[in-house]
């Protein structure tokens, strides 16, 4: 058998299948492709169709969602869970509130996370969820009852040891406080079947941090394979929410100078750093106000806002960390940024980079780290809230980020090791790939069909 021929086929056929997914054509594709030596070298996982059965949702749950806003006007939105792949753990991954919120992006997203869950080393299946609810400019009031209402149904598919859901784009901590709220209510129970919760009532320390604190660790440990480091380096950043913003810190913490970042409506330009009394400053505009980022620019007369069309991607740097969303930077934006010398791209959202670009990078050889590697350790800390919950303990600052550090070496060293074993040196993207896929493909060959 043609080994390439017949991934192509499971590309074409999902394709022919959804054709309206697009970033889970997308997502499929590139897993699939970077699979081919492993399909090559291990027949039984062609025989026992082990791609196949991975790019089709175990259960997909899709429902109504009825809520009233504070006029009293009557809403329906659609909420929808993906129950991805359980081979090695109970589904879990986030929730995201977000308009453009359909079937295929959350495939995607909950495709990904079964393998970036697998590397975590923790017992995590894959899933996803959310609904095409818009969080902006609603009042607490409509959001708690949306909140409420997305609950009552999707409390009878989820528990602790069945699938535990956290947030995503649009989901924090209110978001959060509310869906757990309306799930003990329903349950008359008090489990970890959430991660991300306050840390008053069984959230873990560090998890707010973490997603962005370990795309900086996974950048620190591409750097080192080189003999650098973050020190004194300049960074670009895109997205100014949780996963931005404590990027931001960890990068300041390791002596690197954050010189913009960006929300979806703006971008800041500050070549003097984002500094931490600047960053707190940041955090409260955006946490505690919900402010928009240009109120940076008006308060430090130092920072500028990019004009319009312009990205952070366009200012010189060293480093750079996509964590806003799929598909933020194009082929253009990875060629200025090859140009101006950037030599390291760490992914703290899912799929940032779009495929042109991700070639563009790896033609130029820097590290180049995909976000189902670089950005596993918000997802990683969530594993280790629920191991918490399950001893009901808590764990101190130093041990959870100890952990956390530990998790995202694992990951880059596993990564790398699978990456050289199938011949692809330094391939990140490959690696993440292969070692995901094979711990999930060997589970699921022992549990059987
Ligand atoms: N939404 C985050 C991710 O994309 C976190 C998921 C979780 O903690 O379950 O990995």
């Amino acid at each position: 058998m043609n080994i390439k021929n017949h991934i192509d086929q499971i590309v074409a056929n999902v394709v022919a299948k959804d054709p309206d997914q697009l970033t889970f054509h997308q997502a499929v594709a590139e897993v699939a492709h970077s699979l081919t030596p492993v399909l090559e070298r291990n027949p039984e996982y062609i025989k026992q169709k082990i791609l196949e059965r991975m790019i089709e949702p175990e259960r997909l749950i899709t429902f109504r969602v009825p809520w009233q806003d504070d006029k009293g006007e009557v809403h329906v939105n659609r909420g929808i869970r993906v129950q991805f792949n359980s081979a090695i753990g109970p589904y879990k991954g986030g929730l995201r509130f977000r308009p453009n919120v359909s079937v295929g992006m959350l495939k995607f997203l909950g495709f990904e996370q079964t393998f970036k869950n697998a590397l975590t080393t923790l017992p995590m299946g894959g899933g996803k969820g959310g609904s095409d609810f818009d969080v902006k400019g609603k009042s607490d009031a409509e959001v708690m009852r949306f909140c409420q209402s997305f609950m009552t149904e999707l409390f009878r598919h989820i528990g602790p040891n069945t699938d535990v859901p956290a947030g995503d784009l649009g989901v924090g901590a209110r978001e959060i406080g509310y869906l757990y709220g309306q799930y003990k209510r329903l349950t008359n129970e008090f489990t970890g079947t959430f991660t991300g919760k306050s840390i008053t009532w069984g959230g873990s320390l560090v998890r707010p941090e973490a997603t962005g604190y370990g795309t900086v660790y996974f950048a620190q440990n591409m750097l080192a394979t080189k003999g650098d480091s973050l020190k004194s380096k300049t960074c670009v950043i895109s997205g100014a929410g949780n996963v931005g913003i404590y990027a931001i810190e960890k990068i300041n913490h390791l002596g690197g100078k954050v010189v913009a970042f960006a929300t979806a409506e703006a971008a800041i330009h500050d070549k003097d750093g984002v500094d931490d009394e600047k960053l707190n400053y940041l955090k409260d505009l955006v946490f505690v106000k919900r402010g928009a980022i240009t109120e940076y620019a008006k308060k430090y007369s130092k920072a500028v806002v990019l004009p319009s069309g312009k990205k952070t991607w366009d200012i010189p740097c060293f480093a750079a960390f996509p964590t806003a969303a799929e598909n933020e930077l194009d082929v253009t934006d990875a060629k200025t940024l090859l140009k101006n010398g950037c030599e390291c791209v760490s992914e703290g959202a899912n799929m940032p980079c779009t495929p042109e670009a991700v070639s563009a990078f790896e033609k130029a050889g820097i590290l180049y780290a995909p976000g189902k590697a670089a950005n596993a350790g918000g997802v990683s800390v969530s594993g280790l809230e629920m191991s918490q919950n399950s001893v009901r303990l808590y764990w101190p600052r130093e041990q959870v980020d100890a952990e956390l550090q530990k998790i995202m070496k694992n990951i880059h060293d596993t990564a790398l090791a699978a990456a050289a074993e199938y011949g692809m040196k330094g391939n990140y993207v490959a690696g993440a790939n292969i070692a995901g896929f094979k711990k999930v493909a060997t589970a699921m060959i022992e549990q059987g069909l």
